[in-house]
């Protein structure tokens, strides 16, 4: 029987994670099966008991169970996963759970390696301070920003999310007024109800480039960048790199993200 993988969230059915773990099997030659779990809000460690005694060798953990996947790993975790209290994989073995958070370094390797932009000594501004946000910052921060600001619509969670790391500011959009970045990344999920951050007039610094998390789609956040003369990508390639993290973990090997990228830009 082949070895049993899902990605567990709240809604998940719309997820695109089994038809790219399917891509990433058939490319490397792994026999896997790769499905979607909705577990009820209130229901999580109870879904992923039930996947694991059914014979689960792994999971993606996406929206809004990332935290608690962290705990359910009771202090098994990788750094970069212990930074971000959030995970978004685990592996099992036998009694034992690991956990790992693969969207920072899908991030990093979307922007740098794929869309060719530079972290290093940029000045970033993060948006949002949920998992998502919470799980890039360590290796954005770590890719040696000149300056890193963490925005948020409450912007009491931006400030305690930015005391974590050293060198981080954090606020709410009204702080930004007067400032300008090169780097702009919105790990809100404003895209999803058709909605932008509420961004000051010259926040896009000339030749910036805008990232948003949110991806399939066309949002507004990505409008006004365009309107303000900014480059910009959806968080598609974010997708990919980081189910390629997962599929290496569990499986030993980093499939070629690039066919599988054109592939699903394409459908
Ligand atoms: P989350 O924990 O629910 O956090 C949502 C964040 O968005 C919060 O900071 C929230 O602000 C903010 N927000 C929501 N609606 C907003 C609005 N209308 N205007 C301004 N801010 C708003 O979600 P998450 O896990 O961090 O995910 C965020 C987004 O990233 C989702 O759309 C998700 O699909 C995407 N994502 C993509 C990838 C990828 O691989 N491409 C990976 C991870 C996540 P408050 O704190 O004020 O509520």
């Amino acid at each position: 029987m082949a070895d049993r993988y899902a990605v567990i969230g709240h809604p998940v059915a719309h997820s695109k994670s089994p038809w790219i773990h399917a891509a990433f099997a058939r490319q490397t030659g792994q026999d896997l099966d790769y499905g979607c779990i909705e577990a009820p809000i209130e229901g999580f460690a109870r879904a992923v008991d039930e996947f694991r005694a059914a014979g689960g060798r792994g999971a993606n953990v996406t929206l809004p169970f990332k935290e608690q996947a962290f705990s359910y790993c009771g202090g098994e975790a990788s750094a970069r996963a212990r930074a971000a209290a959030a995970v978004n994989t685990l592996r099992f073995e036998g009694a034992s759970v690991y956990g790992d958070n693969t969207d920072g370094v899908g991030l990093v390797i979307d922007l740098e390696r794929n869309l060719g932009r530079a972290i290093a000594g940029k000045r970033l501004l993060l948006m949002g301070a949920g998992g998502a946000a919470r799980g890039v910052l360590q290796p954005l921060l770590q890719r040696g920003p000149a300056v890193l600001r963490i925005a948020n619509r409450t912007a009491r969670r931006a400030e305690a999310l930015a005391r974590l790391f050293q060198d981080v500011k954090g606020g709410g959009f009204d702080d930004l007024a007067g400032g300008s970045y090169d780097l702009l990344i919105n790990a809100t999920s404003a895209g999803l109800a058709n909605e932008a951050p509420p961004l000051p007039g010259g926040i896009f610094a000339p030749g910036a480039f805008a990232y948003d998390m949110v991806y399939g789609r066309d949002t507004p956040f990505l409008a006004q960048a365009r309107d303000a003369g900014a480059a910009t990508s959806d968080g598609l390639g974010m997708l990919v790199e980081q189910a390629a993290e997962s599929f290496q973990l569990w499986r030993g090997k980093r499939p070629d993200t690039a066919p599988v990228l054109a592939a699903l830009r394409g459908r």
